[in-house]
């Protein structure tokens, strides 16, 4: 399986379009997933997918194996979350083990957050405090191409402003890390002053790849929101405002929002754009379509889940 660190060195300019799932919480919708949902997906031909790691390290096994899964059955590249959370650094180990053992050659390196309600992130006992030290354990144990996680906004437990997190993001990529895959945003101007100054002022080299996230819902957007951190700039949030809890026009506008923020973030020259799917099929079909994305075969982008 290829590693996405060739992906980005061989896109010779060409988008590299990548999907990110978590794993299914129940078996109907695992067979909701495999059966509808990454079929038509698949069809807009990833470069590769990845698969989260549940809060708490709760998804350890599934997620492993449903990177495994989608690698057999789709022969497409899948990248696997790995947190600090919940294990000691021999722990971690060996699960790197078993995921190279498995032919899983590419690795999203993370710190985790803290469990719900708690402010501060606690190490495990015998594990790893910061993400840094997982990317430094990984490249010991070698055999893996590996993402860390960076926050156009800064991070939010980042007390010492933004300038600070971007300098400890050039830490996880001086310990090894070959690209970097952002936290969703939903103003680009913060994307470019944040890769202007890893690229200009910290002399980062490694592809800076965008995360982009359709907006579906006022409810799923304040959820995530809450979540991770990240806002949402005025103008939007007035035009969200106005459409309320009428999902379906929320949708449509999340839609055209997000095909109006890549072709912006594609016309200023990123290496790709990595799609928080959600594990839904449409918004992400229909942001592609508009963007002029090509499907194999010949199903349109209406009517998938
Ligand atoms: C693309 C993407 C995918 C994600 N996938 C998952 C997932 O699958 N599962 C999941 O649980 N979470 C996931 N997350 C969320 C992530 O785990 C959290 O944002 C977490 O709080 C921080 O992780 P990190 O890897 O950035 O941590 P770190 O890089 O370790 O940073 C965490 C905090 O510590 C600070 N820090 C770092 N180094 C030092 C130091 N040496 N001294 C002092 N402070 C320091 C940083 O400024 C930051 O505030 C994802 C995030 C992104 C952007």
């Amino acid at each position: 399986m290829r590693s996405i660190r060739e992906i980005y060195d061989a896109g010779g300019g060409s988008p590299v379009y990548s999907f990110e799932f978590f794993t299914p919480r129940t078996a109907e919708a695992e067979a909701q997933f495999f059966g509808r949902t990454f079929p038509a997906l698949l069809r807009f031909s990833p470069a590769y997918c990845s698969v989260t790691y549940g809060a708490g390290g709760s998804t350890r096994e599934k997620t492993v194996s449903m990177v495994d899964r989608i690698q057999r059955e789709a022969e497409v590249p899948c990248m696997m979350h790995l947190t600090c959370v919940g294990a000691t650094r021999d722990e971690i180990g060996a699960l790197l083990d078993t995921a190279r053992a498995l032919g899983i050659r590419n690795l999203l390196a993370l710190r985790g957050d803290p469990p719900a309600g708690t402010a501060a992130f606690v190490p495990s006992p015998g594990g790893l405090r910061y993400a840094h030290e997982l990317v430094s354990l990984a490249r010991e144990r070698g055999g893996f191409a590996i993402g860390v996680a960076g926050f156009p906004e800064g991070h939010m437990e980042c007390r010492e402003g933004k300038q600070a997190d971007w300098g400890r993001l050039k830490a996880k990529i001086d310990c090894g890390a070959d690209f970097v895959i952002t936290q969703l945003f939903f103003e680009n101007a913060w994307f470019y002053e944040f890769r202007d100054y890893l690229v200009d002022r910290l002399g980062v080299r490694v592809p800076i790849v965008p995360g982009v996230i359709p907006i579906v819902s006022g409810a799923q957007i304040r959820r995530i929101l809450g979540l991770c951190g990240a806002s949402l700039p005025e103008a939007l949030r007035k035009e969200l405002d106005a459409l309320g809890d009428h999902d379906d026009a929320v949708a449509a506008f999340g839609i055209e929002h997000a095909a109006a923020q890549c072709r912006d973030l594609l016309r200023h020259g990123v290496p790709g754009i990595h799609f928080y799917t959600m594990n839904r099929a449409q918004p992400v079909m229909l942001i592609l379509d508009r963007l002029g994305v090509s499907i194999r075969g010949r199903t349109p982008a209406g009517g998938a889940p």
